[in-house]
């Protein structure tokens, strides 16, 4: 495996040309992206002209020549961005999500958009309205979602790098999924702008990588304030990739036992993360036993919060200003006929959902109880972070579900996402590592959450777990 780092010196030193870096990309792409289904869109021609443009000398930067993933929720100047959404057909965005500049300015080569559950709803990728993708590990299971495509695309070596978005844990749990690390950042580190919005107070952009390195790395070309996005933080960002080797000698690790003990919760899985406190204990960690109470009650918070700012942010899917219109004989009926049509049934279902939590006679029982249970996670999270640098847990209850096992059952799809949500309430960061396999010889991802602006401290210590498997 190369990694985007090795790539990036061997382009810099004129050891490799990006065209040629690009060239083996597509080579792998063009022999399993048939089965894997990874991307909406493969940016063939561009890519080949971001390489040229790499190779001249026209773009230099920390990942010049790199090839990198794009989830489609992302915008991206005169490139269809679907979302996997039929409501966004034809849709070409008039500009550049800040995280797409921002690479782009790196010299980053964009391969292709990759496929996602609709509006980034789900946690399988089966709810594209482009057919799902598959797991490159066992092409009968799911990658995970939302950003299945993204996860894959890096296990499947189609893109050392990839982009996802995580509101409830849509980059960290298919990165368990499939292998690979992915990291959901602080509320407010990395720029949303030209990102299209699911639950504005949970949304994070973050990197994939197959390695701790490269997600410091492209993490540390992605953060930063931006005055575009109101929610961005203006901080300098302390270093990432410099402080990778520095073990964790002394750190607190609290194991969250309310998420290890969790219902749902593989007999493996929780193997693996006893073995990745082993891990750390080792590499002289103070390994305990942590206590965040009302993390048990994140799921349920989170889908009536998640899909309350969910209704509101995709009331602008009117058939007028986006992609697609079914013609009726007015207005009212045409936005009517062009959602329905538009919006596949998660997403419908999770605008129901909103609209009634949010409706007068309900708010206070539903949307204004789940904003006081949001409180209290913070709380019980902050007093928890008095004790411990870094918390500890599962990313995802079992190892890659098959294909249709939970596609019937929308209440089992929302329990993958028990363990990854309270950090998108909380809006502090968390990375999902792979620690080893599970019974069935499928990767597992365990979890590193931290307080807020502590990536350094989770890159540092996910890079322990990583060393330690080898
Ligand atoms: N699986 C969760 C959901 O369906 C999280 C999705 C996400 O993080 N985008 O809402």
């Amino acid at each position: 495996m190369t990694t985007a780092q090795q790539i990036a010196d061997a382009v810099r030193a004129g050891e490799r040309s990006a065209s040629e870096v690009l060239e083996e990309h597509l080579a792998v792409i063009d022999e399993r992206e048939g089965d894997v289904h990874a991307f909406n869109l493969v940016m063939r021609d561009e890519a080949r002209a971001a390489a040229v443009a790499v190779d001249a000398g026209d773009r230099t930067g920390a990942l010049a020549g790199v090839p990198v993933a794009l989830k489609d929720n992302l915008c991206t100047r005169g490139i269809p961005t679907t979302c996997s959404s039929r409501i966004l057909e034809g849709w070409r965005p008039p500009y550049d999500a800040t995280v797409v500049a921002r690479l782009a300015a790196a010299g980053a080569v964009f391969v292709g958009k990759t496929n996602l559950d609709e509006f980034a709803m789900g946690s399988s990728t089966e709810n594209s309205a482009f057919g799902p993708t598959r797991n490159p590990h066992d092409l009968d299971r799911v990658p995970g979602g939302s950003s299945g495509g993204s996860a894959a695309a890096v296990a499947a070596g189609f893109a050392p790098l990839a982009l996802g978005s995580d509101t409830g844990g849509s980059i960290r749990q298919p990165a368990a999924l499939c292998g690979v690390v992915g990291l959901k950042p602080t509320y407010g580190l990395v720029s949303r702008y030209g990102l299209v919005a699911f639950a504005s107070s949970l949304d994070q952009i973050g990197p994939f990588a197959a390695t701790v390195a490269d997600a410091a790395l492209l993490l540390e070309v992605i953060a930063g304030h931006d005055p575009l996005d109101s929610t961005s933080l203006d901080r300098p960002l302390p270093p990432l990739v410099s402080g990778l080797g520095d073990g964790v000698e002394g750190l607190r690790v609290g194991v969250l036992t309310e998420l290890v003990h969790a219902e749902g919760i593989a007999p493996d899985v929780r193997r693996r993360v006893e073995a990745a406190a082993e891990a750390l204990a080792d590499a002289g960690a103070k390994v305990d036993e942590a206590s965040v109470p009302a993390a048990s009650f994140g799921l349920s918070a989170y889908y009536l919060i998640a899909p309350a700012e969910a209704s509101s942010n995709l009331a602008r899917y009117d058939g007028v200003r986006y992609g697609l219109r079914v013609d009726a004989e007015n207005t009212a009926e045409m936005n009517a006929a062009t959602r329905t049509a538009g919006f596949g049934p998660e997403v419908k279902r999770r605008i129901m959902l909103g609209t009634y939590a949010l409706s007068a006679g309900y708010y206070d029982a539903y949307y204004g109880k789940a904003q006081q249970v949001r409180t209290l996670i913070i709380r019980d999270f902050a007093a928890a972070y008095d004790s411990f640098d870094v918390l500890l847990c599962p990313t995802s209850p079992t190892t890659a579900f098959r294909l249709g096992d939970k596609t019937a059952d929308p209440m089992s799809m929302y329990l993958n996402d028990v363990c990854t949500i309270p950090s998108n309430l909380a809006g502090d960061p968390a990375i999902s590592v792979p620690f080893g396999a599970g019974d069935d010889g499928l990767p597992v991802g365990v979890q590193l959450l931290g307080p807020a602006l502590s990536e350094a401290t989770l890159l540092r210590t996910a890079a322990v777990l990583e060393g330690a498997l080898q």
